[in-house]
């Protein structure tokens, strides 16, 4: 196939944490994204005070930045290390509180109330819990996805978005052959399937 050994790599959620511990976050970047940036117009789509879902969110900076200009942010992250820093690197204060339906989760919420963080795996969510979004910034998130549970991961995604919602969504292209993932190699026509 055109994704060569990929399709079977699994990374678990343990070495993805030992990834923060080590500071072996080279996906993590200080600036804000140049690609949303150019396309945030086509997110927002005349649209103002949205709820936006960041998917697999890490520290993305870009949660602060769409929180100042109004919108409210809700991520998930199962890295509890990769929220704190997020919250301590913009100095935001923040409370902390379990989810009911999801044992071990926690939520962690700055203070103004713009921005909420999940601390669990994005499989334990659902529209009960989080509701339904106006738009999704997938950067580092299908992506890191592994290949076995694409289209688990695009499901759930389908049933988070309101029926007006928009969906920016970056990948990365090279020989899958060269380089073991993530990110992994996702070809377009596989994009479309999944996404329908
Ligand atoms: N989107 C972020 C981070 C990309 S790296 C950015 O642009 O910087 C992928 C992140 O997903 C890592 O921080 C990892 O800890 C997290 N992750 C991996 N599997 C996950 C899962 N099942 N649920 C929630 N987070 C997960």
């Amino acid at each position: 196939s055109d994704i060569g050994l990929q399709r079977d790599r699994v990374v678990t959620e343990e070495e993805w944490l030992h990834k923060w511990e080590m500071g072996d976050i080279g996906f993590h970047k200080e600036q804000r994204h140049p690609l949303l940036q150019q396309y945030l117009d086509v997110l927002l789509n005349g649209r103002s005070g949205l709820r936006i879902f960041f998917p697999l969110c890490g520290k993305a900076v870009e949660m602060k930045w769409l929180a100042d200009l109004g919108h409210s942010v809700v991520g998930v992250e199962v890295s509890e290390e990769a929220l704190k820093e997020f919250f301590a690197e913009h100095s935001l204060p923040y409370s902390e509180e379990p989810v009911p339906e999801i044992p071990g989760a926690k939520v962690l919420q700055s203070t103004s109330g713009d921005i909420s963080l999940y601390c669990c795996s994005i499989y334990d969510l659902s529209s009960s819990i989080v509701g339904q979004f106006d738009a999704v910034w997938d950067r580092g998130a299908l992506v890191a996805v592994n290949p076995c549970d694409r289209q688990r991961y695009v499901s759930l995604m389908i049933t988070l978005m309101d029926k007006n919602s928009s969906y920016l969504l970056v990948t990365v292209s090279y020989d899958p052959n060269k380089h073991k993932g993530p990110p992994f190699y996702v070809p377009e026509s596989e994009i479309k399937s999944l996404f329908g």
